[in-house]
């Protein structure tokens, strides 16, 4: 099959058909049609083999994650997902996996209403670039830098599952582990709990690089500190019970991929976070609050101080991971 037939069979028709997009997949740019008096957030991130999934993901599973961990940037600025474009290099032109590829797409843009609406698409080792629009009212975004000292921290859903779920993709763990696996390649985006922190949350980020990382950045751009009740971090049953191998909390809250919304609040906004959580797919937790200062103080049950170095994933840092 030729470049223009690979698109017009598989990718052309991927997601919902939004009522917004006035000319989609097939001519020389997409046009769109923004809502009158919304911001767009643009997000945009790269999966490589091998960096970003490990080599033997399924096509359905790669194309699943590429626009989770894009959704996922939009959840954690507060903005609603409509549009999403796609650069796809491919090592041949192998119509099964883009079939599979384009089911894994076309599923997750359905369940958020997003259309992918254009892309390019090119010869060379397996990489995907996805970016997504999102849409957000003026001042309602949910940016790093509003965090204050006396806001509580916060975090959706478990932490340390990925990266759990690569020790077992690596066979590293005796037993497979099903859902730590399932939250490595199918990260779920905190979309609609993004939506629902609007005017709730004073900062917000995705964690993607680590726990300690990321709320590293948040603490960077609020001009704050932290102190984190590391015994508060909610883990899942996997994660606890394979504590050990994971370094305990070093390993955990430097665990990458996770895709859970770390996110700070005034404590004015606490009792319409705990009401609107209810409604929620995933739990949330304090872990902490902000305070006067820098840097990241964790305590144990004691109180007592732990040393624990932040080493979220860098792709230009020294590799000690
Ligand atoms: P051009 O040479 O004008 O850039 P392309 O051949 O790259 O055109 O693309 C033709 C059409 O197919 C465009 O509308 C483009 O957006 C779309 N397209 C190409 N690759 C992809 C892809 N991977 N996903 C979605 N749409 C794509
Ligand atoms: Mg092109």
């Amino acid at each position: 099959m030729s470049e223009f037939d690979l698109i017009s069979s598989y990718l052309s028709k991927i997601g919902s058909r939004r009522d917004d997009v006035i000319l989609g997949v097939g001519d020389d740019a997409a046009l769109v049609a923004p809502k009158a008096g919304q911001q767009l957030a643009i997000a945009l991130d790269t999966l490589i083999s091998g960096v970003h999934f490990p080599v033997n993901t399924t096509p359905e599973d790669i194309a699943y994650k590429a626009l989770a961990v894009n959704l996922s940037d939009l959840a954690a600025i507060g903005a609603d997902p409509v549009w999403a474009t796609l650069a796809l290099t491919l090592p041949d032109s192998d119509e099964s996996w883009l079939k599979a590829f384009a089911a894994g797409f076309d599923q997750l843009a359905r369940q958020h209403d997003v259309q992918l609406i254009g892309g390019d698409t090119t010869r060379g080792p397996l990489s995907i670039s996805v970016q997504v629009a999102g849409e957000v009212p003026p001042g309602k975004a949910l940016r790093r830098d509003g965090g204050k000292p006396g806001d509580k921290l916060y975090v959706t859903g478990t932490i340390g599952d990925a990266g759990l779920g690569l020790k077992s993709v690596f066979g590293e763990v005796a037993d497979e582990l099903v859902f730590a696996t399932a939250r490595l390649n199918r990260p779920s985006a905190r979309v609609h709990e993004g939506l629902a922190l609007r005017g709730i949350a004073s900062a917000c980020i995705d964690v993607s690089d680590g726990l300690l990382a990321d709320l590293q950045h948040i603490l960077d751009a609020s001009h704050c500190g932290a102190i984190m009740a590391v015994y508060d971090v909610p883990l899942s049953e996997e994660v606890s019970s394979h504590f050990e191998l994971l370094e305990g909390w070093p390993g955990v809250l430097n665990a990458g991929d996770d895709y859970e919304l770390c996110f700070t609040v005034p404590p004015s906004h606490e009792p319409e976070l705990l009401q609107v959580a209810e409604q929620w797919d995933c739990p949330i937790r304090c872990i902490g609050e902000l305070c006067e200062g820098r840097g990241i103080r964790c305590v144990d049950k004691n109180g007592q101080t732990l040393s624990l170095t932040t080493h979220g994933y860098d792709h230009f840092g020294s590799v000690d991971e």
